[in-house]
């Protein structure tokens, strides 16, 4: 039996994160993972890119069964804290887009970071191994192993939640909640986009590779970004932001051309004389193949010349408002995050420690804490697991 202070389970982002300080404040801390390399999804990340954190992050940006419980370790641990550690180790790095920071050259050297730290951390590293039990036996939680049998003072869950199994996504960590009694928040798939219902799929399917620029809402949460035709659904960055808030057979609503009062356009245009077939004179504002397959959607057909202005409101108000219910998310398969997961009310906001279980910690996506697309949930990542370390 080997014995460490610190054992953390999951060497992605949130567990070498924790284990490098809880290291480099002199703890002896061993790092387990079933993989062969460490931060796999962070390989994957941002195109190849880690978009590693966002300079606006905020509670807001977060989802999660209690809004509060983010603050304390987002406060802590800010993004400029990340980027402060980024440039320790010149990485170069450009805003990509509102907020959101990548490597210009590759998502490893985010990863090649970690593995620094935790170097200086002192921190064991063993992978490619399958974790059999955990246990508390008085003060000690015994973690056994095909690599052996391990105890340690504090054990850390950073296993991450169900997305991308095939690069080794496991439900591991809410077993260990459920067997110390902690309750889960359902989890689901989120970022992953939608697909679309039986009927939508005959009609949409076909557009597969249309993009439009559009406000996806669903209940209170909007996002002003693309949508991008699949051949199953709906993809893009605003549907992929939607899919975080969305609940099976709830409708999301899409404003189809936000900068236009698609209804006014239209009249103007019949007014100014316009004698084009409805479809084309759509195809003015939206792309072409997208504005035939909504006409036809919506029974309409023939020159502009022969609508009422109640029909063109009508067809107006239906791209400003266009209701969709999708069948489902994509899945766990695409997902980038699962919703959900260790009910917060169990753990300490301050120091993510359990609080009936003296010793047991849980940072990162495992977590009942879900951020937006565009580098919030790597800030949860580091930040959560800042908070773990400081208390270790
Ligand atoms: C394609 C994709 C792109 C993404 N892009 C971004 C992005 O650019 N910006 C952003 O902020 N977020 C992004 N995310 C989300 C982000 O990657 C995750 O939220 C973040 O990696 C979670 O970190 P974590 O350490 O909590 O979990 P993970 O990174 O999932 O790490 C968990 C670790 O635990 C290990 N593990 C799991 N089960 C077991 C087990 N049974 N035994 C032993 N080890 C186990 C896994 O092998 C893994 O190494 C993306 C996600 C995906 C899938």
């Amino acid at each position: 039996m080997q014995n460490f202070d610190v054992i953390v389970i999951g060497a992605g982002g949130a567990g070498m994160m924790c284990a490098a300080l809880a290291g480099q404040k002199g703890r002896s801390v061993a790092i387990l993972d079933h993989n062969e390399i460490v931060g796999r999804k962070i390989l994957i990340s941002g195109g190849g890119r880690c978009n590693f954190t966002n300079i606006d992050a905020r509670p807001e940006n977060f989802v999660s069964q209690n809004p509060h419980f983010c603050k304390s370790a987002l406060a802590r641990y800010r993004p400029r804290d990340f980027i402060k550690l980024v440039e320790s180790y010149r990485i170069r790095y450009h805003e990509k887009k509102l907020g959101q920071l990548f490597c210009n050259d590759s998502a490893k050297q985010i990863v090649d970071l970690l593995m620094g730290e935790m170097h200086k951390g002192k921190v064991r590293l063993i992978l490619s191994t399958k974790i059999n039990t955990v246990n508390k036996d008085n003060e000690k939680f015994i973690v056994t192993t095909e690599s052996g049998d391990f105890s340690c003072d504090s054990l850390v869950i950073a296993s991450g939640g169900l997305s991308i199994p095939q690069i080794g996504a496991t439900g591991f960590g809410y077993d260990i909640a459920r067997q110390f009694g902690l309750n889960i928040v359902e989890t689901a798939p989120a970022l992953d986009g939608f697909t679309w219902s039986h009927a939508d799929l005959d009609r949409f399917g076909p557009l597969a590779g249309v993009s439009i620029n559009s406000c996806v809402s669903v209940g209170k949460a909007s996002f002003r970004e693309n949508i991008l035709f699949t051949h199953t659904g709906l993809s893009g960055p605003a549907s992929l932001q939607a899919s975080l808030y969305w609940q099976r057979g709830k409708k999301i609503s899409i404003d189809l051309s936000p900068d236009l009062d698609v209804g006014r356009y239209l009249w103007k245009r019949k007014q100014e004389g316009a004698r084009q077939e409805i479809k084309n004179l759509l195809s003015e504002i939206l792309p072409k193949r997208f504005a035939e397959a909504f006409i036809e959607s919506k029974k309409l057909s023939g020159p502009v010349t022969g609508l009422a202005e109640k029909t063109i409101q009508a067809l107006g108000d239906s791209l400003k408002n266009w209701q969709v219910e999708p069948h489902s998310t994509v899945g766990y398969r695409k997902a980038e995050v699962t919703r959900g997961g260790v009910d917060t009310s169990h753990l300490s906001s301050k120091t993510m420690e359990c609080k009936d279980v003296k010793g047991l910690y849980f940072i990162g996506e495992v977590v009942d804490v879900t951020g937006q697309l565009g580098g919030y949930n790597f800030q949860w990542a580091w930040a959560s697991a800042v908070s773990a370390a400081e208390a270790l």
